[in-house]
């Protein structure tokens, strides 16, 4: 028997924005692994066992992952949004290179709806013109490297979708964010929070960069920072097409 290993997004909560093909590799599968709270997502039925990890263990959870599909399991992996941006799929593959003698398993990425794809689509178009994202995690980059490429995201006037803006464990680091912002542009900027997107909890609230607060942003916040173009139409925001 041959096992599988497939690193699936499972979107941003909402039960619709799953993808019909993680769906059927879900259905498929023997065994589920993955941060506790996104392997809860999963519905349960006989036949599937659930190997459910704390956070920041993601290596350990990539090995497992291996070593069951090695064994002959069809495994799937789990991560929120997308498991390509800042979750489960680089885990893998940095197992993978570390483990040479899994490198023949049969593995594959299925996308899913990233936070900021499902943000963007309830304010409007604020990912209309060009991007970045940047996460603000410092727990495997230093952060002088964040305050770099923040400012230099601003100095391109890129629009920018921000991951994991602030965290228990980091409660200072989004304040000192908005602080930069603050000094590398204009304090006019439109900036975007979208919380708990497409689940009950849902709340998406634009504002002007110096009306916003470290502490409207937690860790199950999308930020977005608008470009220098970016603006408002009725109830909507949106980044025109054209440069100026
Ligand atoms: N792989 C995920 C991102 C994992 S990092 C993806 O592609 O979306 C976790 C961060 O994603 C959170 O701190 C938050 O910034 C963002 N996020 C995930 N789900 C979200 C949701 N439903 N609404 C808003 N932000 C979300």
């Amino acid at each position: 028997m041959t096992g599988t290993l497939t690193i699936a997004g499972l979107g941003p909560g909402d039960l619709a924005l799953v993808t019909p093909e993680v769906s059927a590799a879900l259905a498929d599968a023997t065994d589920i692994v993955g941060y506790a709270p996104y392997v809860a997502r999963v519905p349960v039925r006989a036949g599937l066992t659930l190997h459910a990890s704390d956070n920041r263990v993601e290596l350990l959870r990539a090995g497992e992952a291996l070593r069951l599909a090695s064994e002959g399991r069809r495994v799937v992996v789990v991560s929120s949004g997308d498991p390509g941006v800042f979750a489960m799929a680089s885990a893998v593959f940095e197992a993978l290179e570390a483990s040479p003698q899994w490198q023949g398993l049969p593995i594959r990425v299925l996308p899913g709806v990233t936070a900021m794809l499902a943000a963007a689509a309830r304010i409007g178009a604020p990912l209309g013109h060009d991007f970045c994202a940047i996460n603000l995690s410092d727990n495997l980059k230093p952060w002088p490297m964040i305050e770099r490429r923040l400012r230099l995201a601003v100095e391109a006037d890129f629009a920018i979708a921000l991951y994991n803006p602030r965290s228990v464990s980091r409660p200072e680091g989004f304040g000192r964010v908005l602080e930069i912002l603050g000094e590398a542009g204009r304090d006019d900027r439109l900036v975007m929070f979208a919380r708990a997107v497409s689940t009950p909890e849902e709340r998406i609230e634009t504002v002007m960069l110096r009306e916003a607060r470290p502490e409207m942003a937690d860790m199950r916040t999308l930020v977005i920072v608008g470009n220098s173009a970016t603006r408002r139409v009725g109830r909507w925001v949106y980044a025109p097409r054209q440069a100026r």
